[in-house]
């Protein structure tokens, strides 16, 4: 699409008249926080007594805080503003550049991407700071945080279009970064590589009926404790690729971004110079069963379940959905398959119910068991869309990112999941969880969804059979 001339130069005016906007604002907000004496002597701070908390000996003088007076970066021409150049998808790490999220007073000129280390645990910092706690130009020390295991270069973190939702270097960059980090830039990791035990009742109960065997190595002892390799993901977003991925234009995404997070970014309209956004929501969890290298050989068998977060289920162990026993089955499975000389992956996703959030979904369960009728298979999405106006809000289209920076090529069993397949990553055998596995109220949940086609096994009912199928009332427990 071409932009007239006339049209092209109004948006230069706009501009600029917003960025003249913008200096005038800046210079006020800066005449506002010049430092302030306290009016109450130190101290006998009023609040003290009922916020025991706050410490009246840390000073209230924002300066003390912020010396450097407050730096908007709404507009890329702004003075010295000028973002550490990044190659998303460059085969180099010093070519492709680190992603730098930070206002510290070495890197606020240089950032290249929207958003703040940390997802939504940014907020945290912010009040760490905040209440003295933090100084707010602290840089994290790195050493000893090296992964535990590899996760190395390969061809699907070459390719700009295949890994869009994270950053592949984010473990890394500590290393690959570090002539930079040195020089004062603050380069962050986005993703951490560790390793641990895990124990669950389940797995000691699978070891006692011996369903499971202890061989020291994955199952390490009678009590069913599980060796672990796992890493932690912290969501990266290269918006072309992002915009790509779903089939629609970059600046509709930027919009629906900004506006349906309140404008809080308004870099997103801004900056289109910034590609890289850094949202602040959940990232991804990855535990890994046998030895991680075999990931990405294709000689070895690999089992993957990808599993999203469900806290009532996964966690507490509500019997309304089959999230917990899917997960359970899963490492199963996984580890059986590290026995047998190959590998198992959970990839676990902070996506809490189906990405519509677990007060959405506890609207939903209320409407489902009071709806006339009682809880059916018939009803369970439509109760779904009338709360939240669609029955998912996963979209599955940026799922397969993760496993491409693992590097798998192939998957030999796989639970649940379609969008991998288009990523060009084949499944060679999907797995149905056994029937006895699921409990009665989530029948509900489940005849539900094979009948929407969520997974191609299992048998579909008709509309007639989809009513009859009733989860539990509410009357048979006390409220
Ligand atoms: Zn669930």
């Amino acid at each position: 699409m071409t932009i007239p001339d006339d049209v092209a130069q109004d948006l230069l005016s706009s501009m600029e008249a917003m960025r003249l906007d913008q200096q005038r604002l800046a210079e006020k907000v800066s005449k506002l926080l010049v430092p302030k004496t306290s009016s109450s002597p130190e101290g006998s701070s009023p609040t003290t007594s009922v916020a025991p908390k706050i410490d009246s000996s840390k000073s209230s003088d924002l300066s003390t805080y912020y010396p450097q007076r407050v730096i908007l970066t709404t507009y890329p021409s702004q003075h010295g503003v000028r973002p550490e150049p990044l190659t998303w998808g460059a085969k180099d790490a010093k070519e492709r550049g680190p992603v730098i999220a930070s206002r510290h007073a070495e890197s606020i000129k240089k950032r290249n991407a929207i958003g703040a280390y940390g997802g939504s645990y940014c907020i945290y910092r912010a009040l760490a700071v905040a209440i003295g706690d933090l100084p707010n130009n602290h840089r994290p020390n790195f050493e000893m945080t090296e992964p535990t295991f590899d996760v190395l270069p390969n061809d699907q973190w070459f390719d700009p279009t295949k890994i869009v939702s994270l950053d592949p270097w984010g473990h890394l960059a500590p290393s690959v970064y570090k002539a930079e980090y040195e020089k004062g830039l603050d380069v962050r990791p986005t993703i951490a590589v560790t390793r641990a035990h895990m124990t669950m009742a389940e797995m000691e109960m699978n070891v006692q009926n011996g369903n499971l065997t202890v061989d020291g190595k994955v199952v390490v002892n009678k009590r069913g404790d599980l060796a672990v390799s796992k890493a932690a993901v912290e969501p990266v977003w290269y918006l072309p690729g992002v915009a790509a991925r779903f089939g629609i234009e970059e600046g509709l995404l930027r919009r629906a971004l900004f506006e349906d997070t309140g404008g809080m970014y308004p870099e997103l309209i801004t900056r289109p110079d910034l590609k890289v956004f850094l949202p602040p929501i959940g990232g991804i969890s990855v535990y890994i069963f046998g030895n991680p290298a075999y990931i990405s050989d294709t000689s070895k068998k690999l089992t993957l379940r990808v599993h999203d977060e469900c806290n009532g289920s996964d966690v507490f162990g509500s019997d309304i959905c089959t999230c917990r026993p899917y997960l359970i089955y899963g490492i199963e499975e996984c580890v059986k398959q590290a026995q047998q000389g190959g590998v198992g992956v959970i990839v676990y996703f902070r996506k809490e119910g189906r990405a519509l959030g677990e007060v959405t979904k506890y609207l939903v369960y209320n409407a489902r068991k009071r709806q006339a009728g009682g809880d059916t298979a018939d009803h369970y999405f439509l109760r779904t869309e009338c709360i939240a106006g669609v029955k998912d809000m996963r979209f599955q289209a940026l799922m397969p990112d993760v496993l491409h920076w693992l590097g798998i090529k192939k998957i030999d069993r796989m639970m649940k999941h379609d969008a991998i397949v288009g990523s060009g990553i084949s499944i060679i055998e999907r797995v149905p969880i056994p029937e006895e596995l699921i409990p009665a109220d989530s029948r509900v949940e489940i005849d539900a969804k094979i009948a929407s086609g969520y997974f191609s096994s299992g048998q579909a009912l008709t509309d007639d059979q989809l009513a009859k199928v009733k989860g539990r009332d509410w009357e048979d427990i006390e409220h």
